[in-house]
């Protein structure tokens, strides 16, 4: 039987409902949820990343803000900018686009922005949390879409063997913690991991974000496995993911389509983390 296609479409029309009926409940209360996406300079991808996001956040009556700063600006005059952000009672998430011009320090700015908006985990703080199983964080948009795409479907979790291939802070490792969290068995591959197709054939759930088109073959998934596909890589004038679908097709249980998969649900997570900030910020 070929395997079940796990849309995003979906979930995100469920989490649509879920972020408008909340937004109501905020107005009554004299709350206006907002977000506030800053980008310092004018990398082509980030202004559309931002753009896309701000339109998804006003079809959801959240107000969204994009503030494109000078890309010469200093590291001081920044931080300074971002603190009056921090301070502002309207903003109850932000958004801080990188990568940064050479003259701003991520590891500096990151300490910066106030964890209580951090909407995308950008804040070393947010991380931990999720270490914590701390439920006030903000885990970043990425993986929490994947756990959104996996409890809309109903994928069981608790005692399942789960891979995720990648380690990096915006997706493998905070994915590895929250499955962990669902009390999955959870192992971590990256470029070194020996014996890669079979260590993620033992996973119920397997998750690739590599940022390598279509390498993950059958030969790399068990029988009936749920297939969670996160890259996003061009191929000629289209998107595809980390795992070759169609191959996969033939051995999943389930998958996520690229495009149309977990990247659609990523803004989704993103607006439901500006209403968790604005509840939060007014109790
Ligand atoms: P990244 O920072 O480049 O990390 C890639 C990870 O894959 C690293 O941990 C790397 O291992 C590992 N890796 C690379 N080649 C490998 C190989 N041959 N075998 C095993 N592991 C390998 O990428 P990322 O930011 O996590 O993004 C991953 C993918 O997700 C990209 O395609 C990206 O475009 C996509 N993405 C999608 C969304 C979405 O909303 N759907 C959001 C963000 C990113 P080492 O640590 O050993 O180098």
């Amino acid at each position: 039987m070929p395997a079940k296609l796990l849309t995003g479409k979906e979930v995100a029309q469920k989490m649509d409902l879920d972020i408008q009926k909340d937004v109501q409940e905020l107005k009554a209360k004299g709350v206006n949820p907002a977000l506030r996406i800053m980008i310092v300079g004018e990398a082509e991808d980030s202004v559309y990343y931002a753009n896309s996001a701000r339109k998804m956040a006003e079809k959801n009556s959240i107000a969204c803000e994009l503030e494109q700063l000078t890309g010469t600006m200093s590291q001081d005059e920044f931080v300074n900018i971002l603190r009056q952000r921090n301070a502002d009672k309207t903003i109850h998430g932000i958004i801080v686009m990188r990568p940064f011009p050479k003259q701003i320090r991520e590891d500096v700015v990151k300490y910066i922005l106030s964890p209580e908006k951090d909407v995308d985990c950008f804040n070393p703080v947010n991380a931990g949390k999720i270490m914590a199983g701390d439920l006030t964080g903000f885990p970043p948009a990425t993986p929490q879409a994947v756990m959104e795409i996996l409890r809309f479907y109903h994928v069981p979790m608790s005692g399942r063997e789960a891979v995720v291939i990648g380690r990096s802070m915006v997706v493998g490792k905070p994915m590895s913690m929250l499955l962990l969290s669902e009390n999955a068995t959870v192992t971590v591959c990256h470029s070194k991991t020996q014996g890669l197709p079979g260590v993620c054939r033992r996973a119920d759930i397997l998750v690739a974000a590599i940022g390598k088109a279509k390498m993950i073959t059958k030969d790399y998934i068990k029988i009936g496995a749920t297939v969670m596909d996160v890259g996003i890589n061009p191929e000629g004038d289209k998107f595809v993911g980390d795992v070759d679908t169609e191959q996969a097709k033939e051995v999943a249980g389930a998958i996520t389509p690229v495009p149309g998969g977990v990247g659609t649900v990523t803004t989704r997570v993103l607006l439901k983390h500006v209403i968790k900030a604005a509840k939060l910020q007014n109790p």
